[in-house]
């Protein structure tokens, strides 16, 4: 245990205990810096700083330059972070358990223990991305889903069961018991953590706090109870689960003071929505944000989270509520031990950090003000988090965006009659029970015998292939009846996402509200696809306590999963009749959703208007049925006595849902349903696993296989070198993102990986996507670059990942009369082009602008145009996280100066590169030599900056990256 600054000090743990901590009041006591003025983000990242300082991973100047943090200038220094814990979710988290299984077969081939390859802080991994909406409105919906969702992910799932037992520091959540954000909040989240350390000659405890990185740009959900923690790419989090630094540039913080409280009628939901626009035009992106003060304080932990969870909506690198103790208060009502809470609370008053600030206690960088009581009932869309509109204004909204060009965002229609329905016939045979709506809208709709309107098709279900099971039940998918749809008709309404599931009051809402309709007889179009999937186990407890559970069934509400569902874009097909008639009559029809994200096409291929809105409000939608509507003042249906309801005669009031709650919430519900996660869990016990501490790779699999990254591992780091002869294998304009390097939705059948997965004897129907086989580096490197919309400008006039392969001098290709020369700048994938340089060893460069590798981290995107051959990649700028992800990969990032680019210096990729200036002796920041050969063996020369930053980099690059870099750590311990 390192003690740089001698700050480790004693301090009362609670029940009897005794701990110690890195002081920061210490700290400050020895005059390092202002601390107690620092934003509370600042204080717990220096707290990481100070108790990691061991003078290389993390310096003293680290730790005094995050101690001196200006808040109107921040320096712009890189901070390394070391966190308490990890969470996975399962598409991103395969392919990093899967370098974990690599390391350890790299050991045993080596001749060492593979168990030392062993994440070195916890790591959760929680199984909640891949369950789909196959199956709604009814009663064996989950069942039915839950089934499809091992049959479609086996391989992935038995792969995991082998981590599961494999590794001490790795948990797995399995399939069916949340999504990762709220487990996280409800159960994994600990407040702080403590690790038995010899301190002045003694065992002892040191606690610190729970900060943690996750693989999903939510995990910011948990700063809503004290916990800094934000999301990462894979490559940052494998770094942070082997015990490294996760760095990032010293943020500014923007202190956002709440007062006042949320008025009656108006969500946590509508809070959130209010923020996200409020933050967005503040432009935080990148940036810490704080809520503080007396509003803020009034606001219980589940609305916190639920404005911590849209961070990456308003752009915040977080949105955090300092420690007080409404969140002592939640951690004990969700089941965490006496302990737990004493150790929390009494460790954040002992680093005077406890309770929530008040205006004026804190310097921050901008200062923002937010009266609770200004937030109104609003939605938010039709394509943007940030568009809120006022529940009063949506029908209006909507029917000006459906007439506006499209240029300005609109749907570009023109002379439209909104009257206009379509009737489709929703064939199946097992009805749900529910009947046709009688919305004003819809009794007025044209004449059924009218042809002109009319689309009749029978039923062309997809019928799943699935099993006996499912193809009997698979009826349930699409309901009886017909409907008739138009522009603004809802389609989809999801009771989703963790942002709003983790929040009993808008559930609760929800319950009740669809109790009040049920009681009125009211009914939901069958066109509506409805579906609920909580985040935890937790709200089907008290769903199902309070009675409601069986209102929102009978509205066709049932429960379809525990995962994310509609929020990551797995709705789930609509009745074939509606995407029909969506087609046929180019309809701008809706979803509404208790979700986050809703730009076009991520919630359905073909709803164009997707409208974001608290649980309570997609009910009422569904009922409506439209979201050309003013909810404020028109009636969303007429009861069983044909009189018209409003909203306002559903609405339940604050009281209500608080007297309902606090029947229904109670820490043993947490416990019991948050623990033995694999008896509860059938399915997951069925399937079989291997066991054992290697990985038994299995050849026949095509979504596991094992990487090369450590073939011809040796003890010995390599040396810093020069690049000479090097070709480029792509050259790109500006703002290439990690989704144009490494895609992760559909494999073309025509694209290498296509190809491969064919040779494989796998039909174009079963490929899945890019994402779900990011455990396999055969689809994955033949899939990088293979964006279909990137541009080579190679190949100008071209899209997709071709290039032109140049072939070295003298080089023949067999051809029918014998020895052929090989064409010079032959078209060709990118893939293939980089095979054939792999024969003749051809080191490979890409050459870009700027902002190479913005868009979301991906690790593939640099492990991928690693596999490729790619040693060095030459851009104007770089997006932060990519670059950091190639140097972690062993690719070297080089940066044009003084405003050169491919473009400004005429190349053409016809042209052989060397890059000198290279050694053992570069530091960061070091200026190389891009030497350029024209194919006319005309010579020039052009200065280029190292992007290695850190002194650690350059470690991390001459060991061909973190993965090797570590390993080589651990075998000499
Ligand atoms: S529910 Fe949505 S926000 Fe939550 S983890 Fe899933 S995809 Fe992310």
């Amino acid at each position: 245990m390192t003690d740089e600054f001698k700050t480790l000090k004693k301090f009362d743990a609670g029940n009897g205990r005794e701990g110690f901590l890195h002081s920061l009041p210490a700290l400050e006591e020895q005059g390092v810096g202002r601390i107690s003025r620092l934003p509370v983000t600042i204080r717990i990242v220096l707290e990481s700083v100070l108790r990691n300082c061991d003078g290389k991973k993390v310096r003293r100047k680290d730790v005094e330059t995050l101690a001196n943090w200006n808040a109107k200038s921040p320096a712009n220094e890189e901070i390394p972070f070391v966190v308490a814990r990890i969470v996975l979710q399962d598409f991103t988290g395969v392919p990093l358990v899967v370098d974990l299984a690599a390391m350890r077969s790299a050991v045993k081939k080596l001749g060492g223990d593979p168990k030392i390859i062993e994440p070195l802080v916890p790591v959760d991994l929680v199984v909640d991305h891949s369950v789909q909406v196959d199956f709604f409105g009814s009663a064996k919906a989950l069942q039915l889903n839950l089934e499809m969702e091992f049959k479609r992910n086996r391989e992935r799932y038995q792969f995991l069961k082998w981590g599961q037992q494999a590794f001490k520091t790795f948990q797995l959540i399995p399939p069916g018991i949340g999504i990762v954000h709220q487990v996280n909040l409800e159960y994994l989240a600990k407040g702080v953590l403590s690790q038995g350390s010899e301190v002045r000659g003694r065992r002892s405890e040191v606690f610190y706090p729970d900060t943690l990185v996750g693989t999903d740009s939510h995990t910011t959900m948990i700063n809503g109870l004290g916990v800094v923690g934000w999301g990462v790419g894979g490559i940052e989090a494998e770094a942070g689960m082997l015990g490294q630094p996760v760095y990032f540039l010293t943020p500014e913080v923007v202190g956002v003071h709440m007062s006042g409280q949320l008025r009656e009628g108006v969500t946590a939901t509508d809070l959130v929505l209010y923020i996200t626009q409020l933050l967005r035009a503040q432009k935080v992106v990148g940036k810490f944000v704080e809520f503080y003060g007396e509003g803020a304080a009034s606001l219980p932990v589940p609305d916190r989270a639920t404005i911590g969870n849209m961070s990456p909506e308003y752009g915040a690198t977080m949105g955090y509520f300092p420690v007080d103790q409404e969140s002592v208060n939640y951690l004990r009502a969700t089941g965490r031990t006496d302990e737990q809470c004493r150790a929390f609370e009494n460790y954040f008053r002992a680093q005077k950090m406890f309770g929530m600030p008040r205006k004026g206690e804190i310097d921050y960088s901008v200062d923002l003000d937010v009266d609770l009581a200004d937030v109104q009932p609003s939605v938010a869309g039709p394509k943007r988090p940030q568009d809120r509109i006022n529940l009063p204004e949506l029908g209006k909204t909507f029917r000006e965006l459906l007439e506006k060009p499209v240029a300005d965002g609109g749907y570009g229609k023109k002379n439209l009659d909104l009257h206009e329905k379509y009737l489709v016939q929703l064939n199946g045979s097992a009805p749900r029970d529910r009947a046709m709506a009688s919305t004003d809208e819809i009794d007025q709709g044209v004449n059924p015998g009218d042809e002109r309107n009319k689309i009749e098709m029978v039923a062309n279900r997809p019928t799943p292939d699935s099993g006996k099971d499912i193809e009997a039940a698979s009826s349930d998918m699409f309901t009886h009846g017909q409907s008739r749809i138009g522009h603004g008709s809802v389609l989809i309404a999801a009771i989703t996402s963790c942002t709003n599931t983790s929040n009993p009051s808008v559930m609760i809402a929800a319950g009740l509200l669809a109790r009040k309709a049920v009681e009125r007889g009211l009914r939901i179009d069958p066109a509506v696809k409805t579906s609920l999937a909580p985040g935890s186990r937790v709200v089907s407890d008290y769903l199902d306590k309070t009675g409601l559970q069986k209102y929102l069934d009978q509205l066709g509400f049932n429960l379809v999963g525990y995962g994310c569902t509609t929020c990551i874009g797995n709705s789930g097909p609509l009745h074939p009749n509606i995407e029909k008639a969506i087609h046929e009559y180019d309809l701008v029809a809706a979803s509404v959703l208790s979700g986050n994200r809703n730009f076009e096409a991520r919630v359905h291929q073909n709803i164009k208007a997707n409208f974001l809105m608290s649980p309570p409000l997609v009910v009422a939608f569904a009922l409506a049925g439209r979201v050309d509507v003013d909810l404020s003042r028109e009636p969303l249906g007429k009861d069983k006595h044909g009189k018209v309801t409003f909203l306002r005669d559903l609405w339940p009031s604050l009281s209500e849902i608080k007297e309902t709650m606090q029947s229904a919430l109670k820490p043993e519900t947490f416990r019991k349903l948050y623990r033995d996660f694999a008896d509860q869990n059938p399915k997951w016990n069925e399937i079989p696993s291997s066991t054992g501490d290697i990985y038994q790779w299995d050849e026949k699999s095509d979504y596991i296989h094992e990487p090369p990254f450590f073939e011809n591992f040796s003890m010995e780091p390599g040396h810093i070198e020069e690049i000479r002869g090097a070709r480029a294998l792509g050259i790109f304009g500006d703002s290439v993102t990690t989704d144009h390097i490494s895609p992760a939705g559909a494999i073309k059948a025509t694209s290498p990986a296509g190809q491969y997965l064919i040779s494989r004897g796998i039909d174009h129907g079963d490929f899945n996507s890019y994402g779900s086989r990011r455990g396999n580096d055969l689809v994955m490197t033949r899939g990088t670059f293979a964006n279909v919309r990137i541009k080579n400008l190679m190949v100008p006039g071209t899209e997709g990942g071709v290039t032109r392969y140049f072939a070295p001098a003298g080089e023949t290709s067999a051809g029918p009369t014998g020895k052929m020369p090989v064409p010079q700048g032959e078209e060709m994938s990118i893939f293939d082009a980089a095979m054939k340089y792999a024969e003749t060893k051809t080191p490979l460069i890409i050459l870009a602008g700027h902002e190479y590798g913005t868009g979301s981290s991906r690790d593939w995107a640099a492990k991928g145009t690693r596999l490729l051959g790619v040693k060095a990649v030459v851009a104007a700028s770089f997006e932060r996280i990519h670059r950091s992800n190639l140097v972690g990969m062993g690719v070297l990032p080089l940066q044009f100066l003084d405003r050169r680019s491919a473009q400004s210096l005429g190349l053409d990729g016809s042209e052989i590169f060397s890059i000198t200036g290279l050694s053992d002796k570069v530091r960061p920041g070091h200026h190389a030599t891009l030497e350029i050969q024209d194919k006319d063996g005309k010579s020039r020369s052009v200065p280029v900056k190292l992007r290695i930053d850190t002194p650690i980099e350059i470690d991390y690059y001459r060991h061909g990256g973190i993965l090797p870099f570590v390993l080589r750590q651990l075998l000499t311990r």
